[in-house]
């Protein structure tokens, strides 16, 4: 058992489920608090999601937006990391219970609990689509992207048959939010820029992208007058917008949509991606079924001023799976939850603020500092309560927010770089995949396939 430096006394055992935003920043906050923290994730990394969309299309490589938890944190002398999936919560007796890659269950003991495991892509009840349609969430996910559009480009260079070429110069983006805009954005950029000179049966140029939304504007979240500017920067880029559509089918050759007068269109398109929705992995029902919680209807964990489940002032969660007041699922209200939950653990311990004594700290309140989308190059919105932006004064505040928040100097000086040849010379370096079959690839923490 941890006990403190020379008392005696067993250390406060602090368990954070997910090394995201939320739980790095629980972690730093704990960082001089007298506790013993046990770091679970299921990936090895943390990840910065806001730039995966550049590993997918090319710009960036996967080392330059995830840093190991290990190395992020191998100055917390009082974190451990362990690489696991939280699938239980066993409230009374005070432990988790995660499952190690390979299937074997294993238990950790906690006196505080901070869950920050996320969300993740939500298809809308249409699981189906996924096969068709990746999201992106995860590295797995922005590579499976990246071998799919550059792939495409590979197979409209050989195709023999004009329809199935103009399919795969084909590519149809659901969901106009921050990721669905950076992406039709990108793809329209590397097909006009980057491959222009390269290919000589197809004109990359000619590739259609195709971004759809039920909404009636894409980045609705950012206002109307950033939103037309986005709507405006996106025509001129060459994104056809399809906006008010429901998308009520993929497969493998494109997808069907309803408009608003209920007609439904079949558009081919050999790439679909899918940037819609989210919800929260199963964990999060697990925690409201051993806690008794409230969930909305992505699967988010209401919580009191504090942070805590009602009735349990032991369990945090912070980050994308909390639901407070509707805070939007942005990075900034996981770092600032995360940074609240860690405090309070460390003021109800009485450690680390001083004098030793134990605190109530006040409740959770959100100092919204903005968020930002990548248009174009040099081109990018920037919204911060009544302060609104956009153009290249927009691209100066993305570039100075990406940088600051990215994890890791290393990270920062390469990203730097890499912008740098692909702001002057349209150069994308990491565009290397493989021609495996990605379906192929197994969750490591599915169980095993039985040898008989
Ligand atoms: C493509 C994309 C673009 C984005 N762009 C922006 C942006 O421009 N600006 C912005 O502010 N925000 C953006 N966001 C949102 C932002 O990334 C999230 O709000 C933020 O990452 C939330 O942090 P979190 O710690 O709650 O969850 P996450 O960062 O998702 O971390 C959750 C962690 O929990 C782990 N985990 C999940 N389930 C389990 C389990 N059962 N057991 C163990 N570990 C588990 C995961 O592996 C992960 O490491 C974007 C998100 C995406 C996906």
């Amino acid at each position: 058992m941890d006990r403190t430096a020379g008392s005696g006394a067993p250390r406060h055992r602090v368990v954070i489920v997910g090394g995201g935003f939320g739980g790095l920043f629980a972690a730093r906050a704990l960082r001089r608090g007298d506790v013993a923290i046990t770091l679970v994730d299921r990936a090895q990394h943390h990840l910065f999601q806001p730039l995966l969309y550049q590993v997918a299309t090319g710009i960036l490589s996967e080392g330059q937006i995830a840093a190991p938890l290990r190395d992020v944190l191998k100055r917390h002398r009082n974190v451990e990391c362990v690489l696991a999936d939280v699938v239980d919560v066993d409230v009374a007796g005070k432990q988790i219970v995660a499952q190690r890659p390979g299937g074997e269950r294993i238990t950790l003991p906690y006196d505080d609990l901070v869950v920050a495991a996320g969300v993740r892509q939500s298809y809308f009840g249409h699981d189906e689509f996924a096969q068709w349609a990746p999201g992106m969430k995860t590295i797995a996910d922005a590579l499976a992207i990246r071998r799919r559009v550059f792939g495409a480009f590979e197979l409209a260079e050989t195709a023999t048959d004009p329809a199935e070429q103009r399919r795969w110069l084909t590519f149809a983006v659901v969901g106009a939010g921050p990721t669905g805009v950076e992406l039709a954005g990108q793809i329209r950029e590397l097909a006009t820029r980057t491959l222009r000179a390269e290919f000589r049966r197809i004109r990359p140029e000619d590739a259609r992208v195709l971004l759809f939304d039920g909404g009636s504007a894409p980045l609705a979240s950012f206002g109307p007058a950033l939103s037309a500017k986005a709507a405006t920067s996106l025509r001129e880029l060459g994104v056809e917008l399809h906006l008010g559509s429901i998308v009520t089918g993929v497969d493998g050759e494109g997808l069907d949509v309803r408009d608003r007068a209920g007609t439904t269109v079949r558009h081919d398109a050999g790439t679909v991606l899918w940037a819609a929705g989210v919800e929260t992995p199963p964990v999060a029902n697990a925690l409201a079924k051993a806690t008794g919680a409230v969930q909305d209807r992505a699967g988010r964990i209401e919580v009191e001023p504090d942070l805590t489940i009602p009735g349990h002032p032991e369990i945090s969660v912070v980050g994308d799976m909390m639901n407070r007041n509707k805070l939007p699922g942005v990075a900034e209200v996981a770092m600032q939850s995360g940074l609240y939950a860690g405090r309070r653990i460390r003021h109800r311990i009485g450690s680390g603020n001083g004098n030793g004594r134990a605190k109530v700290l006040g409740p959770f309140r959100y100092y919204d500092l903005g968020s930002a989308a990548y248009l174009s190059r040099g081109n990018a919105v920037v919204s911060a309560g009544p302060v609104k932006f956009a153009g290249f004064p927009g691209w100066l505040g993305w570039l100075f927010i990406h940088i600051a928040f990215l994890t890791g100097y290393r990270n920062r000086a390469g990203a730097i770089l890499t912008w740098a040849a692909a702001f002057a010379r349209d150069a994308r370096r990491e565009r290397a995949f493989t021609t495996q079959q990605i379906e192929r690839l197994r969750d490591v923490y599915d169980t095993p396939p039985s040898r008989d």
